[in-house]
């Protein structure tokens, strides 16, 4: 067992629960309820569970589905769910030996196709608005955010209430969704004047230092942009990107 697959059901508890009793559906292991974090089992932990898209992922993992619908986010996601799926993947990693990182503990949007003509099927959830960040803290693996001079991978910690970004595909392809928290940024390459602009008086800050990398430009400070700069104020911060 390497992999605990987190999922949201695109369906009420319900429907959840009719579903997973179909024979002729798909499986997973355990749902979790939205109101109050009841978690069922419906297949032991011994077998293994029809649900990541890719049967190797399937033969190596755990199966977590969440009542909700991704594109409604914190509508769906409850603290109540947050916290007894943490207690389960906590109890599942210990365990099974699995790490609780994010290399292990995967949403089903970062499970590979296994062609390339499956990729575009693969599935999305649980989606931008799944607090990854919290979800690890209750777990009590919390993320950290890191450069390492050795490696092109850095991790950006952005936080998550605050930090809303532009989705569209939500319920229509290219429409706009309702703006709300998420747990990504993009990626930027080159300073940007469209990007987030921080007053002057807003100095990063070596407490949320990825908060400041890669997005953040400060113009009315230096015309060429702060964002490397902000990296470089952080000790804990080695590499510009
Ligand atoms: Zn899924």
């Amino acid at each position: 067992m390497q992999y605990i697959v987190i999922h949201d059901t695109e369906a009420s508890w319900d429907t959840t629960l009719k579903l997973v009793q179909d024979p002729t559906y798909v499986s997973w292991h355990y749902s979790v309820r939205s109101t109050d974090g009841l978690i069922a089992q419906h297949v032991p932990t011994k077998d293994v569970a029809w649900h990541a898209g890719n049967w190797y992922v399937n033969m190596h993992s755990i199966g977590i589905e969440h009542e909700g619908f991704a594109p409604s986010g914190a509508t769906w996601y409850s603290e109540p769910m947050y916290r007894n799926s943490a207690k389960l993947v906590k109890y599942l990693a210990d365990k099974y030996d699995i790490p609780l990182d994010r290399g292990h503990i995967l949403g089903h949007d970062q499970v590979p196709g296994i062609t390339p003509a499956g990729v575009a099927g693969m599935h999305w959830d649980p989606g931008p608005y799944w607090d990854w960040q919290h979800y690890f803290q209750l777990m009590g693996a919390p993320l950290q955010a890191h450069a390492v001079a050795s490696s092109d991978v850095v991790r950006i910690l952005p936080g998550f209430e605050g930090n809303v970004h532009p989705v569209t595909g939500c319920e229509t392809a290219t429409v706009a969704c309702e703006p709300q928290g998420a747990n990504f940024v993009y990626l930027r390459t080159a300073p940007s004047a469209s990007v987030y602009q921080l007053p002057c008086a807003a100095k990063p800050s070596c407490s949320r230092p990825m908060d400041l990398a890669l997005t953040y430009q400060l113009p009315a400070c230096q015309p060429t942009s702060l964002a490397f700069t902000c990296w470089a104020m952080c000790p804990s911060v080695e590499r510009r990107v």
